[in-house]
């Protein structure tokens, strides 16, 4: 049987683990940091620790970083990355290089349950939870790890179908004994579980991605079976109960799918909705998928559909399409497909 896994601990955690094996309450905290910061790959390398700490901690624990499995280049030098996670099932990450920006988009999920009609991860089905070990494990074990500027919750999953996992993943992130890192560098999406909703805003200070998609309850019932449960409405009625503060920011994700979603009506109905909300729009082209009658809308289309919102004052941008040709762009990622270009 394989020990408990130390790496994706809280504080809280560590300084319980210490507790119980009677060790010195400070030794959480070096734990921590050998994880963390110092991303030490097994107890024994935890040097500052006394031996009797070490040994204790090995009789019982690991640290439990796995490096990928497997990495595909795009042309546009995306990459993706295929992780082990528990259960003998996979994950994938994708690394998006432009500029300055270094971003990662990780995945919450083993599949997702949600079912979104456009999405890949979505026709999988749903497999597993991803602990918060494993979600901080593929930031942490790329190659490209200390170049990051930004982590996005937009691979494989609802993130917030998650909520536990992924707070802690966030605090372990964010947390001077973690990682450090700003929540402005971090950005979780979600279809708008509601009462999941409430607690990423409230427990934390990351920036918020609605997926939208569509203005309309019946068309968005027919993308997005989440709508029957938390119709957008009542998403965008709970943003408005919070004050989310200059610094904050919050998106709208809207696939084109052509002659569904961007017309003028449209137009007009985002602009209803959204209607004093400070918020973006990102415009993102859809990929088509396998036994999908859905089809992307032109790009002359996308053009126009942004400029009429941006012309109604929401912002609005298109976002660049990114390793389209290694399945890694956004709603293809599938650890099926991938591990099936093996067969
Ligand atoms: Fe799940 Fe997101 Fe895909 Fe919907 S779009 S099926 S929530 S991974």
């Amino acid at each position: 049987m394989q020990n408990e896994l130390l790496y994706g601990k809280t504080l809280n955690e560590l300084k319980e683990i210490v507790k119980q094996h009677n060790l010195p309450g400070f030794t959480a905290g070096q734990i921590a940091d050998w994880l963390y910061k110092k991303r030490a790959e097994s107890i024994d390398s935890m040097t500052n620790l006394s031996k009797k700490a070490r040994q204790l901690l090995s009789e019982n624990f690991e640290t439990g970083v796995t490096l990928p499995s497997k990495v595909q280049e795009s042309v546009d030098g995306t990459k993706k990355y295929l992780f082990p996670a528990h259960k003998h099932l996979f994950i994938e990450a994708a690394y998006i290089p432009e500029d300055n920006r270094k971003t990662l988009c990780i995945s919450s999920q083993v599949g997702c349950k949600m079912g979104c009609l456009f999405c890949m991860t979505g026709k999988q089905g749903f497999q597993s939870q991803l602990t918060a070990g494993e979600i901080l494990n593929q930031i942490r074990s790329i190659p490209e790890s200390e170049e990051l500027t930004n982590v996005v919750y937009m691979g494989m999953g609802e993130p917030l179908d998650n909520i536990e996992e992924v707070l802690k993943s966030l605090d372990i992130l964010t947390s001077d004994w973690g990682y450090g890192w700003s929540p402005r560098r971090i950005n979780v999406s979600t279809i708008g579980i509601v009462p999941a909703m409430r607690r990423f805003i409230e427990e934390s200070e990351a920036h918020l991605a609605i997926s939208l998609h569509t203005p309309f309850n019946e068309e968005r019932q027919k993308l997005m079976p989440i709508e029957q449960v938390y119709s957008i409405e009542q998403v965008i009625e709970t943003l408005r109960e919070y004050d989310f503060g200059r610094q904050r920011r919050i998106s709208f994700e809207y696939i084109m799918f052509e002659g569904i979603n961007d017309t003028p009506a449209h137009v007009k109905g985002l602009t209803k909705i959204l209607n004093g909300i400070r918020c973006r729009i990102n415009l993102i082209k859809f990929h088509p998928i396998p036994d999908s009658p859905l089809r992307g809308t032109p790009h002359k289309t996308m053009q126009w559909f942004c400029d009429q919102l941006n012309n109604k004052g929401i912002t609005t941008t298109i976002r660049r399409s990114r390793g389209e040709d290694i399945y890694a762009a956004c709603g293809l990622l599938s650890t099926k497909a991938l591990l099936n270009d093996d067969k």
